[in-house]
């Protein structure tokens, strides 16, 4: 092994493999070779790409890396959510979730599968509810590592994606280069090929990158972890909202709404006490309305070491009810198997807790 590591084939874009082949003297066709081999034919090894010189293969793989994800560990069933943990390079852990089709969430069809993918080891934004930002931010994502958890699931799983959420561990808008990078791979034709249109980032709500993300050209879909529609309650809970409060965040979303097609989500956590009341549900329905926002409760799934309560079904469907009466186009998802999906962090924070790469995470006070 080299003593600096290598660059990884899957960080590189077109442009950026050819310019290297380029300098290294080889002719422009070896750069559709080799993304034929990453996309298509999915290779694990630089050495299975069997149409290169073999000079040509030990020059790449002197210099580049291809570091596969691969699983440690899997939660879940054929038919229901599973969840992936990766041990990464240096030891740290990451999680990607597969999610089966679920008309009520996105409309898709029944052979529709998503990943939920992560985009930062840890968080630094502390929601309070939330297992991923439990112990801060370790790091941030590479593009590759970001691209490899879509190629890994798929080997694991032998199953197509054709949706993305960003919604797993960390704030995508946090590491915005490593994301934008990612997508531009994800969405290539001569990449893995998923249409910007089913992709969504979801983000608890950084303004001045939600702006700069709105300036892309591609058409991505934008989610916004709203979890309280008044700044009274969305400060106690997300520590983010004191940076940027509700009005800041509406302004850069008016700002995104003048750039892209896609209507935009709210998602909601419901919490007991916290969120669930009728008057939280009258904001939100405001807020969603001046905005043309759709809106996906979500029952708070239980984090270990945190006091939140998920609200009973009744209350959740109230609630619900009570923005659909207000017109608001409205799902609630309550049916038992996504409890693992959205409760993302808490396979790493176990694993690097017994590995002692991190300690106990700190019980939060409500
Ligand atoms: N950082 C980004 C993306 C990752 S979080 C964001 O906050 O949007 C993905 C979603 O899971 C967010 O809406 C987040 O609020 C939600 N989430 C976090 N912890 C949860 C929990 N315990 N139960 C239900 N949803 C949770
Ligand atoms: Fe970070 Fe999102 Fe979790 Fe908040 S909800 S701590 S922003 S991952």
């Amino acid at each position: 092994m080299p003593d600096t590591p290598r660059p990884s084939l899957f960080s590189l874009t077109q442009q950026e493999l050819s310019d290297y082949l380029k300098e290294v003297g080889e002719p422009a066709y070896r750069a559709d070779q080799i993304l034929d081999w990453l996309y298509n034919k999915r290779a694990t090894d630089i050495q299975d790409m069997s149409n290169l010189p073999a000079a040509l293969r030990d020059i790449l793989e002197k210099h580049f890396a291809l570091q596969p994800l691969t699983p440690t560990h899997t939660e879940g069933s054929t038919d229901t959510t599973r969840k992936y943990l990766f041990r990464l390079e240096d030891g740290r852990y990451v999680e990607t979730v597969l999610i089966p089709a679920s008309p009520a969430l996105y409309g898709e069809r029944s052979d529709r599968y998503t990943a939920c993918v992560s985009s930062q080891v840890g968080c630094a934004f502390g929601c309070k509810f939330c297992a991923s930002g439990l112990n801060g931010l370790a790091r941030n994502l590479r593009t590759d590592e970001i691209v490899g958890q879509l190629l890994a699931v798929e080997r694991a799983s032998g199953l197509r994606i054709n949706n993305i959420v960003f919604m797993g561990m960390g704030e995508p808008l946090a590491n915005l280069p490593n994301l934008m990078k990612a997508l531009d791979i994800i969405t290539a034709p001569w990449g893995i090929g998923i249409g910007a249109r089913h992709i969504t980032i979801s983000t608890s709500g950084v303004a001045p990158k939600i702006k700069e993300l709105a300036r892309r050209p591609q058409q991505i879909r934008l989610a916004i972890s709203l979890h309280g529609a008044t700044d009274e309650v969305r400060s106690q809970i997300m520590p983010v909202n004191k940076k940027w409060n509700i009005e800041a965040l509406v302004e850069a979303l008016e700002y995104w709404k003048t750039h892209k097609k896609q209507k935009i989500t709210f998602e909601f956590i419901l919490i007991q006490g916290i969120n669930d009341s009728f008057q939280q549900a009258n904001a939100l329905a405001k807020l969603a309305k001046s905005l043309q926002a759709k809106v996906n409760l979500i029952p708070y799934n239980k984090v270990e070491g945190l006091d939140w309560v998920r609200p009973s079904d009744g209350q959740c469907k109230a609630f619900r009810d009570k923005l659909i009466q207000q017109g608001i186009t409205t799902t609630l998802r309550i049916e038992k198997g996504h409890d693992i999906d959205a409760a993302c962090g808490q396979l790493r924070l176990k694993e690097e807790t017994k590995e002692g790469i991190i300690s106990a995470p700190i019980k939060q006070r409500n």
